[in-house]
């Protein structure tokens, strides 16, 4: 019985803990996290820092997390692959066989590993975000940390804690990611949808759509309309356990910012290869909503 996992790459504030909950809420799925980065965290860590799963429990208290911790508790020195197996066959148990585990650790180190498991049904789903609120979110990132290890003490070696307070840089860094994203997924033999953030936010109802023809999954109400997660995701981005942020929602504060101005004018290929790749799903649409504020961001500058 080959093993049905969903996994999505792409960069850090992309929205995949957001897609994740969005694609758990299908009959025939299951969102389980970061479950890579959970596994190479260790669940020790993760209890320690005691935030709970999505679905309200402790780890330990988690239908499934809890689950897996006792099977790993018993047999700890395995390998990361091993530990991976345990995971997928402990979802297999629980919510089926037939049922495709969602695994949104974004990352292509764990991709890689977890492409070569034995057995494995993979598709990979490469959520792109617009450059520009990309960059003013890892900008405010910054400032937060800043805030938090006061003057910006252990922040990072020089010159990358330097660097890392420039929009350009972030520009740059996307840009370079993505394309070692995408040149991966080229030689990986296996199926890839690559769509945009600013896609799935403004236009749900078809790239919902679009992303369950891909699975081969029927489209479900329900993905677009629920209240409570079913997922069980213990590690990601906050909105898991924060109910006014269920849903799929836009994050547009970047319409209000012109940090990215400067970089978007400076590299001009960036740009290129942004709008191009970002929305290549619904050229024409999602490019003219994101417009408008933009043009307004450019004259009130000028
Ligand atoms: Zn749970």
């Amino acid at each position: 019985m080959s093993r049905k996992i969903v996994y999505i790459v792409g960069l850090g504030h992309s929205g995949s803990t957001m897609l994740d909950l969005t694609l758990g809420q299908h009959s025939k799925m299951m969102g389980l996290g970061e479950i890579a980065t959970v596994l190479n965290l260790g669940l020790d860590s993760i209890r320690q820092r005691d935030i709970p799963c999505a679905c309200g429990n402790s780890l330990d208290d988690c239908h499934f997390w809890g689950n897996v911790a006792k099977i790993l508790g018993d047999a700890p020195a395995t390998s990361f692959q091993e530990q991976y197996q345990t995971v997928i066959h402990t979802a297999q148990s629980i919510f089926g066989d037939d049922c495709l585990i969602v695994d949104s650790s974004k990352g292509l180190a764990s991709l890689k590993k977890i492409s070569k498991l034995p057995d494995v049904d993979l598709k990979v789903l490469h959520l792109i975000r617009d450059v520009r609120p990309f960059t003013i979110s890892y900008l405010d990132r910054m400032k937060r940390r800043k805030r938090k290890a006061g003057a910006q003490k252990n922040s990072g070696k020089f010159p990358r804690s330097l660097l890392q307070r420039y929009a350009s840089y972030y520009f740059l860094v996307w840009y370079r990611q993505n394309r070692k994203i995408q040149q991966y997924l080229n030689g990986l033999n296996v199926p890839v949808f690559q769509f945009g953030y600013e896609e799935l936010c403004l236009y749900p109802e078809k790239m919902v759509g679009k992303i369950c023809d891909f699975l081969g999954v029927e489209k479900e109400a329900a993905l677009l309309n629920w209240d409570k997660p079913k997922s069980h995701i213990i590690r990601g981005n906050i909105m898991r356990v924060n109910a006014e942020k269920w849903g799929i929602h836009y994050d547009n504060r970047w319409f209000y910012r012109k940090n990215w101005l400067m970089p978007s004018v400076l590299f001009p290929h960036i740009m290129k290869y942004n709008n191009a790749e970002v929305y290549k799903n619904t050229a024409g649409t999602v490019w003219e909503i994101i417009q408008s504020p933009v043009k307004e961001a450019v004259n009130t500058q000028q």
